[in-house]
């Protein structure tokens, strides 16, 4: 009723895992080590964990130096400790458990929500960080999902103002005017995290990587041999995770956003967890996935929400208006719409 029914080819596949949404293609690293020096060179180690409810995965080239990996996997549980809305004793939770009284936060969580803010008002509400009355509704992550009742979703929309978020960037606090609002940073954290690993892993001198949380895929440097990383955009509902395009970047982020990520079916019809919020239902903007190729992938994050929320037309049209950012559009048929600049 809501939503189209648009695909139906694979209804066993539902939270695919992201690890695959954005399959890498690294060509492999050629050459024979024969002293210390080359073998560092040509080394690459990589590790995987599971954080923000999806897979993650960190490669590094040119080292052997496994605390790297470490530190990497260190930032992944600190940040989800700040920015989880479930986690109990999170920044997020906190707020969401004030009753209207103020909250001390991480400035790093201050600095979040300063961009999610953005973000909301650059997009005129299509991407909305106070959304989780909504987003729990919804429950994506249940064993078995059902669609929400009308009546509880009208109800749930009455408390997404996200300008009821009050910012102290002095005092670090954050106050919700509405007591009964829910923030929710799920469409911009894992983007904010990959940058801040990128960070770190630049701080511990390795100049090569790949970040990979859960399909949104930060390159830093390039490849050993000089030449750009490869990264795959899945083919939407796609069982076997093909690619429908590659992209070669290097220093830059690539995020996808689509509804194939995680859904549910209910009577013939999908549900996705890309919410509008003018409706309080999943977004049917005639989109099978946004990617969001840009320096930052906070950016890159919050723009590939923004953009399947707007749709083809508003999508386009914002993106044009950014410096720097390009997008790749997956339409209902499977067309591939790109930014003026995309790089091809
Ligand atoms: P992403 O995978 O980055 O597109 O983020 C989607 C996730 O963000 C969903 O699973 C929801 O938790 C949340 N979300 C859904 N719709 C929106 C929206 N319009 N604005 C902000 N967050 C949203
Ligand atoms: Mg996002």
């Amino acid at each position: 009723m809501f939503f189209t029914k648009l695909h139906k080819k694979n209804p066993f596949i539902k939270n695919i895992s992201m690890a695959v949404i954005l399959s890498l293609l690294l060509l492999p690293l050629s050459g024979c080590a024969v002293i210390k020096s080359a073998t560092k060179a040509n080394s690459k180690i990589t590790r995987t964990g599971f954080a923000f409810d999806t897979v993650i995965s960190i490669t590094l080239y040119g080292t052997e130096d496994e605390s790297v990996l470490d530190g990497c996997m260190e930032l992944a549980e600190k940040y989800e400790n700040l920015f989880s809305a479930t986690i109990e004793g999170s920044d997020i939770w906190n707020i969401n458990h004030s009753d209207g009284n103020s909250v001390s936060v991480d400035r790093e969580t201050i600095e979040l929500l300063q961009t999610a803010l953005y973000y909301a008002e650059l997009s005129q509400g299509a991407f909305d960080p106070a959304l989780g009355t909504v987003i729990d509704l919804w429950d994506y992550n249940s064993e078995d999902p059902t669609v929400p009742e009308e009546t509880d979703i009208e109800s749930a929309l009455e408390h997404i103002d996200y300008t009821d978020i009050q910012l102290d960037t002095d005092t670090l606090e954050v106050t919700l005017s509405d007591p009964e609002l829910l923030v929710n940073l799920g469409a911009i954290a894992k983007g904010y995290i990959a940058d801040r690993m990128r960070d770190y892993i630049s701080s511990q001198n390795v100049s090569s990587a790949i970040i990979n949380l859960g399909g949104n895929v930060y390159a830093l440097g390039s490849k050993p041999d000089g030449s750009d990383f490869t990264v795959g955009v899945q083919k939407p509902f796609d069982s076997t995770g093909s690619a429908i395009t590659s992209l070669s970047i290097s220093d830059s982020s690539v995020v996808t956003s689509g509804p194939y990520e995680r859904y549910f079916e209910q009577d013939g019809v999908i549900y996705h967890h890309i919410l509008d919020p003018a409706t309080g239902y999943p977004s049917d903007s005639g989109l099978l996935s946004v990617t969001i190729l840009s320096t930052d992938s906070v950016d890159g994050d919050a723009l590939s929400t923004t953009c399947f929320v707007l749709g083809e037309e508003k999508g386009l049209e914002l993106i044009e208006s950014l410096p720097d950012i390009e997008a790749l559009f997956i339409t209902s048929d499977y067309e591939l719409v790109y930014t003026s600049g995309f790089p091809r």
